[in-house]
Formats: structure tokens, C-alpha cells, sequence
């Protein structure tokens, strides 16, 4: 694989950050062009849902880079610039006022965005989302305002307003389709969990039930939630979390194959030549878990970023590692490693009750997924039982007086 001499990053979030600071890490000297839709520098997203919306950090917990951190090292920031599409033929992207920027290198890293509730009232003032910088401070200006706060959709941004709304006083009613938060992630057992912890901190939930409709005047604000089986929810500001969809339309329309995502091999490449994607919008085959995934969370674009970078300049490396992410909510902060989209068994190891506890998805015996809970420093014993992929004593695996290590296949502890 020869030098690129131009690498374009098309997607100025973490990914695209981080593969343009790796690619100068690694002692590449060519043109690289950062192609960002908004006009903000680089920025990570967990604190807007969490100390950032609260107003207790600020700008600098946010940006990925200083100011000058782009200019110091050569990468030309382009900010409110759209790709529009990719002339894989002729190595190009073509940008919304139809410059073409020619590339040796492409990397993919445009995102998601929220998905849309498609019912009455959605266009009313005070019905919100949350996924950048300027949701954020229109949130927070929302928020100190006081009142009440509708929330849809029981996920992870839902868990993480609620818990932010309620600790800056605010009345909160969460309303969400399944029977309890985050059931789809993490089962009945933790899903209760949550819920608990957020009905002991005053969220009201209204469970198993979705959303009718925005009310307010036409044209107006919003004055209520109507959620399907009738119940009025008053509030004077209602946050949508109800997922995201990944940004790969380019993808698609340049011939680039998608599928909910768009579909790279371990090495991040897509089918295109040259043209690599990471982040929120790549569906990877990850060579351990042995199938496609798209990871939407922070970690997954802080280490596939640089990845690619690495592989845009041949490094031809396997990216195999475990997906990650954290949530704080109150004072219960968690850490899930792995995935497990289906289990047959959870072992939890420690008192759930006193909220300090790891919490083990298992399949046929074999560790898929843990959460820990107020414990830390787990991470290496926790991804090495799921990279090891070896059944595991059950009894032994929830005696906290058993060191995780010694759950090892023999092989593997000697590592
Ligand atoms: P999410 O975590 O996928 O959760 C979406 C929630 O909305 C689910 O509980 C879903 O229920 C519910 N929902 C779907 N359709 C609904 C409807 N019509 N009415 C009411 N509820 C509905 O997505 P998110 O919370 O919007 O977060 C957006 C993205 O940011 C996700 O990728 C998330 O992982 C990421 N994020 C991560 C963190 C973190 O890592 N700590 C924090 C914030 C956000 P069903 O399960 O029934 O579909």
C-alpha cells in the first residue's frame, strides 16, 4: 500500500478527531482535511447528557483538542462543510456547494442521528433532543428554568436526562414502550434495577406504554405528553431518546454497501477502495465476537478512529476490541464490557442490594457481557473472561472471594 498523500476525515466527532491526531502520531506528514457539518470544533458527547447539561463542567470537559491543536499540526479544519457524496471512481468527495476534494485515503465517520417520533405535536417549542453540543445548552437553558420534564424513551439518554433533570430539582415522569429502562440491554434483573434506583430519586415511570402525542397550542409550546392508553403528562419540556439511526445515506448513494451502518471489515475498510469508516456509523465484523456490530458509544469511536487511521497508512491490523461504554446516574456509576445480544444466564457476584456489584451476561456457559457497578478496576479480568470464550463455574464466578483471574482457562492465566 503506497503513501497517501491526502487523507480526507469526512465527520468531525471523536472519530474523525482521533484518526487525524493518529495519523500525525504515526509520522505522517501528507494533507489531511477534517470535514465537519457543524460548526464546533471536535467534541464528545457523554458529559451533555451528564455534568455538562448540569452546568457543573464546562467547554473544556467537552472539546476534544485545544484551539490550537489543529493548526499546530497541519490538519485543515473544515467546519459547516456537508459531503454530499464520494466518486469512488474518481477518488472525491463532493461537497454540498459541489468542490470535489480529491482523497487517497477516505475515512468514513459521520455519526448517527436521533430518530424522530412521527406523531402530533413533535414540531411544538420544548420538545427536545440530546445529541450535540447546541441540544445541550438548549437543554440546560430548559432545565434551569425549573418545572417539569417529560422524558420518551427509557435508553441511555433518557436514564442519564432523568437523573440530570432530578438532581437540578426538576419534576420528572419517564415514559417508556417496554416494561422496564434499559430492558433491551440489560434484562429484567438490571432493567428493575434502574428502575428502582430512579423511583427511590423521584422519577415517576410510566412504563409499558408509549407516546400518542405532543399537546400544546398549534405553533405554540408543549404543554403535555399523551401516551397511548390516554394519561396526560403535564410538563413544560419533553426529551426524546428513542435511539439513533446511523448516517451512512453518502454511504449508500455513492455504492458503498450499508446495512443499518455502514459495513467495514476488522480492518474498518469498506467495499469501496481506500475508503474506511468508524464510529457510530461503521458496522464492523469483529473477529472475536464473530459478527457485524455497530457500537453507538464513545469507546467505540475513541479506538476505531485511530484504527483506522493505523490502516489507512497499511497497518492492515485487526480491530478486535470488546465494546465498552459507562453511564453515571446519581451516585451509581457502571462499566459494561462485551456484548450479548442474547443470554441464557445472568451471575451477579456481590450485593445488588447494596449497589456495589458485577453483573454477568452468560450464554451456554461462557461470559458475554459484565457490568460493574460502583466496583472499578475490573476492565483486564473482565475482557479476558469474555476474550477467553471458556465455560465458567457459575458458583465460583459469583463468589466475590474468587479472584476473576482464577475463572481462567489454565492457558490463558499464564499470559
Ligand atoms: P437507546 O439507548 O437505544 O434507547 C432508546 C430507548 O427509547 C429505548 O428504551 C427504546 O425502547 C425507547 N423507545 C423506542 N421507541 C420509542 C417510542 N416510540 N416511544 C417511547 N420510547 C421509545 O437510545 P438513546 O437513549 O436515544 O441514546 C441515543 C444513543 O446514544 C444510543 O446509541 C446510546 O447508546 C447512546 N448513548 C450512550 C450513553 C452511554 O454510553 N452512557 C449515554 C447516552 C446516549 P425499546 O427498547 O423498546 O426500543
Amino acid at each position: 500500500m503506497s503513501t497517501p498523500q491526502t487523507v480526507v476525515i469526512a465527520g468531525a466527532g471523536l472519530a474523525g478527531a482521533k484518526a487525524a491526531e493518529t495519523l500525525r502520531e504515526e509520522g505522517y506528514d501528507g494533507r489531511i482535511v477534517l470535514l465537519g457539518a457543524e460548526r464546533r470544533p471536535p467534541y464528545e458527547r457523554p458529559p451533555l447528557s451528564k455534568e455538562y447539561l448540569r452546568g457543573e463542567a464546562g467547554l473544556e470537559k467537552v472539546f476534544v483538542h485545544d484551539e490550537d491543536f489543529y493548526d499546530e499540526h497541519a490538519i485543515e479544519l473544515r467546519l459547516g462543510e456537508t459531503v454530499e457524496s464520494i466518486d469512488t471512481a474518481g477518488s472525491a468527495v463532493v461537497l454540498a456547494g459541489r468542490e470535489r476534494v480529491p482523497y487517497d485515503r477516505l475515512l468514513l465517520a459521520t455519526g448517527a442521528r436521533p430518530r424522530r417520533l412521527a406523531v402530533p405535536g413533535a414540531e411544538l417549542d420544548g420538545v427536545c433532543e440530546l445529541r450535540t453540543l447546541g441540544h445541550s445548552d438548549a437543554l440546560r437553558e430548559r432545565l434551569r428554568a425549573g418545572g417539569r420534564v417529560a422524558i420518551v424513551g427509557g435508553g441511555w439518554i433518557g436514564c442519564e436526562v432523568a437523573a440530570s433533570a432530578r438532581s437540578m430539582g426538576l419534576e420528572v415522569t419517564l415514559v417508556e414502550p417496554l416494561d422496564l429502562p434499559l430492558q433491551r440491554t440489560l434484562g429484567p434483573q438490571l432493567g428493575a434495577f434502574y428502575r428502582d434506583l430512579h423511583a427511590e430519586h423521584g422519577v415517576r415511570m410510566l412504563l409499558g406504554r408509549g407516546v400518542a402525542a405532543f399537546e400544546g397550542r398549534p405553533g405554540g409550546a408543549i404543554d403535555a405528553v399523551r401516551t397511548g392508553d390516554g394519561a396526560r403528562v403535564e410538563c413544560d419540556v419533553a426529551v426524546v431518546g428513542v435511539g439513533v439511526v446511523p448516517r451512512d445515506e453518502i454511504a449508500g448513494r455513492s455504492g458503498i454497501c450499508t446495512a443499518d451502518g455502514i459495513l467495514v471489515d476488522e480492518y474498518l475498510e469498506t467495499s469501496a477502495h481506500n475508503v474506511f469508516a468508524a464510529g457510530d456509523v461503521a458496522r464492523a465484523h469483529h473477529p472475536l465476537l464473530e459478527r457485524s456490530l455497530r457500537v453507538e458509544h464513545w469507546a467505540g469511536a475513541l479506538h476505531q478512529g485511530p484504527a483506522a487511521a493505523r490502516n489507512m497508512l497499511g497497518a492492515r491490523v485487526a480491530y478486535d476490541r470488546l465494546p465498552y461504554f459507562f453511564s453515571d446516574q446519581y451516585d451509581i456509576g457502571m462499566e459494561y464490557t462485551g456484548h450479548a445480544a442474547e443470554w441464557d444466564d445472568v451471575v451477579i457476584r456481590g450485593d445488588i442490594a447494596a449497589r456495589e456489584f458485577i453483573a454477568f451476561w452468560l450464554r451456554q456457559g461462557r461470559v458475554r457481557a459484565a457490568m460493574n457497578v460502583n466496583v472499578w478496576d475490573m476492565a483486564p479480568d473482565i475482557q479476558a473472561l469474555i476474550g477467553a470464550a471458556a465455560p465458567v463455574e457459575r458458583d465460583r464466578l459469583a463468589d466475590p472471594s474468587v479472584a476473576l483471574g482464577d475463572l481462567l482457562p489454565a492457558g490463558v492465566r499464564e499470559v
